[in-house]
């Protein structure tokens, strides 16, 4: 294929994959299999990596991400993007309209939109290609996050119809809340600080320096507010509705996201059916937004030194209660992470019996400055457990007494860590604090893990008291007499459990690694780790680069992975599991050939008849390894197109042969 050819089968397979990305992704209705997709997908990339010089940056391919930003510049707004007047009151939301309408003689159309809590966003358009997105930052200038807006899937990287040649559209990004809640449910199952709520996940997401990861995490965005020179359309309701046709996802009208009124009672009726329904929406808003329709009549209606006085944004209260903070609780997690947990003297909060606020930290409740028996504010945000936002300080008695973090364990007493960069406090007595023990044991056993039926927290408790069981190596050595003899069992429901542990030998590798409970090992990080290590012992032995070689395998869960294993106690524990037949290996795969035997390659640069996948697939598939930085122990250097200098510089200097890719062809032949 020559270089014309090859450009005309990328716009090709660009157009083809825009309209099914769209189609999939805003209208909800794909036309192609998921499967069929990524084939289209992975034809482009291997066409991009031949033809490096024919990459657009508005290719589809931007969208899986890889691009970094090392330093998020600066960029001035052609526009300035002004925040909204707010109010909660909705007799000032009728004095805004009485206003409007002494100011402007003919008659005035209303656009009622919802108030995204999300993170605001620029995003410009030149000749139908989207250039820049920018975020709002201080109004005049925000932060240049392009890459990682590109691969947020319902934003178009090419517009289709008649679009205006340049515009910018703003909109807000968000996290819907079912993404955000599998999020904590993760970190909950991990056992790392859950994200307080939506908005923040978004902003913090967005301001990733690996666009990679921005892409793997589901943000959304809604797309509203068209800003120009010389636009089409004369008001704004019909623009945003033009701009569904050049494929942006529009707040959607049928569901009344958007609604074009032209009285005050059409406002209210708005405000008062999303006051009551939010709760119902797939995402969180915290208001209200009332817009003058008509663009002339916006630039009559002009600015404030702040806000625009044709737009008002209505907030929706957020129900708070005063409540008593009765003591505070420190909680000890599977890996012994300490939660501080405030109960409260019980309260009625958005429908809800509210106990207990979470505090997260030491840092948190340093921050609200506690003192038990104080009267505190409790709000209910995103979260699903609510939170104290401040303090009645008024009511505080004279003689109160602060609320201290502990400096030792609860359960077992021994003195608390807290690891550089963290800010939850540990209990290092991992090997017998009870509800480490019991936390790791609940966790083997769960329905994800070794789906063990028939032993509750209570039996593990007792299994645990009774000293029957010290790890969850244990569970596979219990007999018939000592189960029997537990409190609530009998014969049959001893049989069972005796069988469901049985059965759970029959549980494959991968899951037994995400059972394990190591740190940071995830379902999905230890699918990767057993594709990668086909046995625990390979798993156990694998050096730091090459586990941090592994796809999405970063230097916390490498590090995370060796200080389990060198970890004689965890050694021990494996021995007993393989002992008792629990699957430590993958189905086992066949070399090709062993000529690659005992051989580290780094393989780096682009390749023309390879991609770098397939390269490293043809070193393991005959028995070598690689690794991803060059050292003594690297026996060859496959290099391709555009290898860093410094990379060959080391490779020469550590003496280390090189191979071009026809010279890694010819030596495996
Ligand atoms: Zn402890």
């Amino acid at each position: 294929m020559n270089t014309k050819e090859a450009q005309i089968e990328i716009e090709r397979l660009s157009n083809e994959l825009n309209h099914h990305n769209h189609l999939y992704y805003v209208e909800s209705n794909p036309a192609i299999s998921d499967y069929d997709f990524d084939m289209l997908l992975n034809k482009l990339i291997e066409l991009e990596k031949k033809f490096p010089e024919l990459v657009s940056e508005t290719s589809p391919t931007k969208r899986v991400g890889g691009d970094i930003t090392k330093k998020f510049t600066s960029i001035k707004h052609r526009f300035p993007m002004l925040s909204l007047g707010n109010t909660y009151s909705r007799e000032e939301i009728i004095e805004w309209e009485t206003r409007i309408k002494k100011s402007i003689e003919t008659e005035i159309e209303y656009v009622c939109e919802l108030k995204y809590d999300g993170v605001a966003i620029g995003i410009s358009y030149e000749n139908g290609k989207l250039v820049k997105a920018v975020t709002r930052g201080d109004g005049n200038s925000g932060e240049d996050v392009t890459a990682n807006v590109k691969t947020i899937k319902t934003i178009p990287l090419q517009l289709k119809g008649d679009f205006p040649t340049d515009f910018e559209i703003r909109g807000e990004i968000f996290y819907p809340i079912n993404s955000f809640h599998k999020m904590n449910e993760e970190r909950r199952e991990n056992d790392e600080p859950e994200y307080a709520n939506p908005r923040n996940l978004a902003s913090g997401t967005l301001k990733q320096q690996d666009s990679k990861i921005v892409a793997s995490r589901g943000l959304d965005c809604f797309l509203y507010g068209i800003y120009g020179v010389d636009l089409p359309l004369n008001n704004h309701y019909e623009s945003v509705l033009k701009a569904k046709e050049w494929g942006f996802k529009i707040p959607v009208v049928t569901e009344k996201y958007i609604l074009k009124t032209k009285s005050i009672d059409g406002i209210m009726e708005f405000i008062e059916y999303w006051d009551k329904q939010r709760e119902s929406l797939p995402f969180e808003i915290d208001g209200v937004v009332l817009k003058v329709n008509n663009y002339d009549a916006q630039q009559e209606l002009g600015f404030t030194a702040k806000s625009p006085r044709w737009a008002i944004a209505y907030k929706f209260k957020t129900e708070r209660v005063e409540t008593l903070l009765e003591s505070v609780v420190f909680q000890v997690g599977r890996t012994g992470s300490i939660t501080p947990v405030a109960n409260l003297k019980a309260v009625q909060l958005g429908g809800t019996v509210v106990r207990r606020a979470s505090l997260h930290n030491a840092d948190q409740i340093e921050k609200n400055d506690l003192y038990l028996g104080d009267s505190v504010y409790v709000e209910k945000g995103g979260e699903i457990i609510p939170k104290i936002v401040g303090v009645n300080l008024e009511k505080r008695a004279a003689h109160a007494h602060k609320v201290d973090f502990i400096k030792h364990c609860p359960e077992c007493q021994t003195e608390l860590v807290r690891r550089e960069g963290e800010s939850n406090h540990f209990c290092p007595n991992e090997k017998a604090c009870p509800p480490q023990v019991t936390g790791r044991m609940e966790h083997f056993i769960a329905r994800k893990g070794m789906n063990i039926d028939g032993l509750g927290v209570e039996t593990i408790d007792q299994l645990f008291q009774a000293g029957l069981v010290k790890n969850v190596a244990d569970l596979y050595t219990l007999t018939f007499d000592q189960v029997v003899n537990l409190d609530r069992m009998a014969d049959k429901s001893a049989n069972n459990l005796l069988q469901s542990i049985e059965a759970s030998k029959q549980i494959p590798y991968e899951r037994v690694l995400f059972a394990l409970g190591i740190r940071f090992v995830g379902e999905t990080v230890a699918k990767k780790l057993a594709a990668k290590f086909e046995n625990i012992d390979l798993l156990a032995q694998a050096s730091f680069d090459e586990l941090v070689a592994v796809d999405e395998i970063g230097e916390r869960i490498a590090i995370s992975v060796q200080s389990y294993f060198s970890d004689e106690l965890h050694q021990q524990l494996i021995e007993k599991l393989k002992k008792a037949g629990v699957q430590l290996q993958g189905v086992k795969k066949e070399f090709l050939s062993n000529k690659f035997e005992g051989m580290n390659f780094v393989v780096s640069g682009v390749f023309s008849t390879f991609s770098r996948d397939e390269l490293k697939k043809v070193i393991e598939d005959n028995g070598g390894k690689n690794v991803s930085s060059i050292s003594a122990k690297t026996t060859y250097v496959v290099a391709g197109e555009n290898m860093g200098p410094a990379k060959l510089e080391k490779a020469t200097k550590l003496g280390v042969k090189i191979l071009s890719e026809q010279e890694f062809v010819n030596f495996f032949k």
